[in-house]
């Protein structure tokens, strides 16, 4: 009899399924604690339940660690996975420290259909949706390894961002069930604001996540206009830049109060759909726009950008293109960039330009390439011994 992998649960799952198996529910709360923030996958030391429910864990459930393919560190302190997802198929994890915050970088598919011209994901196909344990199982490996805080004792990781390999949207029931564990109390407790998740547009599924789990917003706009739009992000087309800032305002506008999580142990939320404004990270977007050299980066652009965001509450965050083989893009001048950067600041946008970190081990924005089809690298890798065991 297969073992159910608990690393795919959010808190209500788990205690559905110990109710299911006749256990008790709140079980969940203690196993969730021991799993997520006690890193412990041996249920015979989860000391705190009894024996026989240990024994019982441990014929009828597992935690399928992550495979490391390869782990390597930049010379900025960037941290970058390979985690193996099944035959020849990697996935990439990057862990970004700074001064004030680590941010782990994770992926929600092996590969991404929606082949958006810059990217290097995009260029691989598609393979795969990972599973929900297969999302958080990157979060709980990098706050297994990486350093605690000799003082506090806190994770190196205090923000997540769905901006690895594939489109979360996408994928959206497991990215959902894992985000829901990042922020759950008995989970990472990350806050709202600490999660992000990035999307090319989809726009139908912006509006479920409003209703299901609002974390903070990143859309990919990377063009003031459909003509552009529709050749640098293909998916564009099936869902222009009209209603995809209309989907953002929606989202910035409000969620349904009793559409947040609640913990299955308290009162249920009212019965009403009753609309309310809430405070961040819905009250605003985070536009993110890949800075390439001729194609969208003049004055003209910014302008047009200025125009057609209107007054939707955002913020820009520029990326310069992080180039890999082939991409046919180059990345805009640092002047280019920073006078972009000027024309939206003058207009009244907090406009940050990402800094590139990691560029030595292909960690940057846009370069997770895993070895979706690359077999023959892979193998090469592992003859020359680069590859962790
Ligand atoms: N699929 C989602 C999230 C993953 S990509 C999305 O597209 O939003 C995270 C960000 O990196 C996106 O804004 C994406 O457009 C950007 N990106 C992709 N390729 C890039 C590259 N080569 N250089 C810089 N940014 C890139
Ligand atoms: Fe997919 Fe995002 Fe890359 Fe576009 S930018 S191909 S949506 S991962």
């Amino acid at each position: 009899m297969s073992r159910t992998n608990l690393l795919d649960f959010d808190l209500p799952g788990l205690a559905a399924w110990f109710a299911q198996h006749g256990h008790k529910p709140f079980r969940a709360k203690q196993v969730m604690r021991w799993l997520h923030q006690a890193g412990e996958a041996d249920f015979a030391r989860m000391s705190d339940l009894s024996k026989d429910l240990r024994a019982w864990l441990g014929e009828h459930a597992t935690v399928v660690e992550p495979g490391v393919m390869r782990d390597s560190t930049a010379s900025d302190g960037t941290r970058k996975w390979l985690f193996d997802v099944g035959i020849g198929n990697g996935i990439e994890t990057v862990f970004i420290p700074e001064p004030s915050r680590g941010t782990l970088c994770v992926s929600s598919q092996v590969g991404c259909a929606l082949e958006c011209a810059f990217c290097s994901t995009g260029r691989q196909g598609f393979n795969r949706n990972l599973s929900a344990g297969e999302v958080l199982a990157q979060l709980w490996w990098a706050d297994r390894v990486l350093p605690r805080d000799p003082v506090t004792r806190r994770g190196a990781v205090t923000n997540v961002v769905m901006m690895g390999m594939g489109e979360p949207l996408a994928n959206f029931d497991a990215v959902v069930t894992a985000m829901r564990v990042m922020l759950d109390d008995h989970g990472y407790g990350l806050s709202r604001r600490r999660v992000t998740l990035s999307t090319s547009g989809m726009v139908p599924w912006i509006d479920r996540l409003r209703e299901t789990l609002p974390v903070a917003l990143a859309v990919s706009l990377h063009a003031p206009n459909d003509a552009l739009r529709d050749v640098l992000v293909p998916i564009n087309r099936k869902w222009p830049i009209a209603q995809l800032l209309a989907a953002c305002r929606r989202y910035v506008d409000g969620v349904p109060v009793d559409a947040r999580d609640t913990d299955p142990d308290d009162a249920p939320p009212p019965p009403t759909t009753r609309w309310q404004r809430q405070a961040a990270p819905r009250d605003f977007v985070t536009f993110e726009y890949v800075m390439l050299r001729d194609v969208n980066d003049t004055l003209a652009h910014a302008r047009e950008l200025i125009d057609v965001v209107g007054d939707l509450p955002c913020k820009f965050n520029l990326i310069p293109f992080n180039p890999f083989p082939n991409s046919g893009f180059e990345r805009s001048h640092a002047d280019t960039v920073a006078a972009f950067q000027a024309t939206l600041i003058d207009a009244g946008f907090v406009t940050t330009v990402r800094r590139t970190r990691g560029q030595d081990i292909d960690g940057a924005c846009g370069q997770l390439a895993g070895q979706v089809r690359d077999r023959t690298q892979r193998a090469a890798r592992r003859a020359d011994g680069a590859v962790a065991a």
